[in-house]
């Protein structure tokens, strides 16, 4: 028998219909390119996602097709998350930081059809768009009459004038809740990005999971103000939370250094805030510097990587911030567990909590969790035992986008798909994850992805070097920068910057490896694969020079 209960989808376009007409006069404030703050209610952003919408209809865009943007947080981009996705289309983000050449394969990968962009990237656009023949349109995220002349980039025109062309009677469709809605590409592990297709169902359901007390605990006396970028996983979804919960969203544009974050908060009373541990650096550092307090700032979400201890230690005893380390990633839509302390845990001794807080906490509901060995068996949750961590839920992928013939799950004796989350971990009796190492072979810098092997691949090329391998190697500020270890050929004069010279016009500057150790040879396994579990032991007191 079935429930007799109203069909409604789960439509990311009714979060914002919510906003406007439950919140129509909320806030969404956003730092510009043009350089000044732009404030303007939820009712008046879903009436200019509507327009663009139907822009976008106008246009050609149709069910399925994919919209991208190259964008900082701002309401721009918020109406085309609303926009794109609100109409049936897909929004896809794309990591501006990424080489051009990325940035073009992902931008034909996905088959784009227009792509949107802050007008800062205007060289990025134009080193991408000869390389990108099947892209129609591309749309400058500027008011016009700073649009700059003379282009070179074909099929330029300016978003606001865009917009204008739609109607405003324009209303939202209703359609399947399975419809896909957002890509996000990830550096995977080997070979190019990958993407990870959200839908309307998995986006809403992750945006009320988001909101809940022992997660987010968003509300509508928060003022959020998300520094994750909208590029990277939704911003954790926070475009999506904060209108569910009716808060006022704070959205900083291209100034992410602390005294510009700093300011921000103060002037737009941010209760919570969301960002990498590198951000947060520079944010503590300008309020240490300069000895101020925040008067409006009440708890903070830490992510992407391992937020160090000393980090939450200075927010809530020196700021009175409460810090909640959570875990998460890209095909996790991104939220998997956060760390908050339950009703056993407060008579806890100090110490003992502090340890809890430190670990990358307990799931939400919605995400289920195990940790397993290299066969697939699941091992004990004593805090101690660590193994590879797989996760299931509906915020999480089952295949990566336009590889649907391979399937990354792992399956249980009932038949269940796992997701391997290429994490390494302990889960205590409470239910507490706590990340020990990672099996995939990548670099976490200042949150972004480096991918070790395509350095590796570069710097084999290279005709003094036998065999390299790259490690991530602890660093203050950025959690970890790569490192290259080089096996030399026989009689090879080399140094190391000449081989580091190769990287340069080949990768994003920022992903040359700090250092290069020459050593007489690279450990391999059974197979022929570098151990780098090996390197990392035998590098574990290296310090780099740039530490
Ligand atoms: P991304 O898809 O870019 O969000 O990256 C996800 C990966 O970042 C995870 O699989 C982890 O390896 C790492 N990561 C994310 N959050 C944390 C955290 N709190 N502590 C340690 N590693 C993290």
């Amino acid at each position: 028998m079935l429930g007799q209960m109203m069909d409604m989808p789960l439509l990311v376009s009714s979060i914002l219909r919510h906003a406007a007409r439950h919140f129509g006069e909320t806030e969404v404030v956003s730092r510009r390119v043009e350089g000044n703050l732009h404030r303007y209610t939820y009712a008046h952003c879903e009436q200019r996602s509507r327009q663009l919408a139907s822009a976008l209809q106008k246009a050609g865009i149709t069910d399925g097709d994919r919209v991208a943007t190259i964008a900082w947080n701002g309401y721009r981009h918020l109406e085309l998350y609303y926009g794109v996705g609100g109409m049936g289309a897909v929004i896809h983000t794309i990591n501006p930081r990424l080489h051009p050449e990325q940035i073009a394969w992902i931008l034909n990968h996905a088959e784009d059809r227009i792509v949107a962009f802050d007008i800062t990237f205007l060289p990025l656009i134009e080193a991408v768009a000869p390389r990108c023949p099947n892209v129609k349109r591309w749309l400058a995220m500027i008011d016009p009459d700073r649009q700059p002349a003379g282009s070179k980039v074909p099929g330029m025109a300016n978003y606001e004038e865009f917009l204008a062309g739609g109607d405003t009677a324009w209303r939202w469709p209703s359609f399947d809740e399975n419809t896909a809605v957002a890509l996000c590409y990830t550096s995977g592990t080997t070979g190019n990005p990958k993407g990870a297709l959200y839908s309307h169902r998995s986006t809403v359901l992750h945006a009320y999971a988001a909101a809940l007390p022992d997660a987010m605990a968003a509300s509508a006396r928060d003022a959020i103000l998300p520094v994750v970028p909208m590029f990277h996983v939704n911003a954790w979804g926070i475009p999506f939370t904060g209108p569910l919960v009716g808060a006022k969203l704070v959205l900083p544009g291209p100034q992410m250094d602390g005294k510009s974050l700093y300011e921000l908060f103060e002037a737009e009373g941010v209760s919570f805030a969301a960002g990498v541990p590198t951000v947060w650096l520079g944010l503590l550092n300008h309020i240490e510097g300069n000895q101020l307090r925040f008067s409006s700032l009440n708890r903070t979400v830490i992510g992407g990587s391992a937020c160090p201890p000393a980090m939450i230690q200075a927010f809530r005893e020196k700021y009175g911030v409460d810090v909640i380390h959570a875990w998460g990633m890209t095909e996790m839509s991104p939220l998997g567990t956060l760390s908050r302390l339950q009703n056993k845990h407060l008579s806890l001794p100090p110490e003992s909590q502090r340890k809890l807080l430190e670990k990358q906490g307990h799931t939400v509901f919605g995400v289920d969790m195990k940790i397993v060995d290299d066969t697939g068996n699941e091992l004990p949750w004593d805090g101690r035992t660590y193994g590879n961590l797989l996760v299931r839920g509906p915020w999480v992928i089952t295949n990566y986008f336009k590889s649907e013939d391979e399937d990354p799950l792992q399956y249980d004796s009932e038949g269940q798909g796992w997701f391997p989350t290429g994490d390494v971990a302990t889960i205590d009796e409470d239910g507490f994850m706590h990340i020990t190492d990672r099996s995939k072979d990548v670099i976490k810098s200042g949150g972004e992805w480096i991918s070790s092997i395509e350095l590796e691949n570069l710097a084999i090329a290279h005709p003094a070097v036998a065999n390299a391998a790259v490690i991530g190697v602890a660093h203050p500020k950025w959690d970890e920068r790569p490192l290259l270890i080089v096996a030399k050929k026989p009689g090879a004069e080399v140094t190391a910057a000449d081989i580091l010279a190769i990287y340069e016009g080949r990768i994003a500057k920022w992903w040359t490896p700090d250092d290069v150790q020459f050593v007489d040879a690279i450990p391999l396994g059974a197979t022929g694969k570098i151990l780098k579990t090996k390197l990392r032991e035998q590098f574990k007191d290296y310090r780099l020079p740039t530490a």
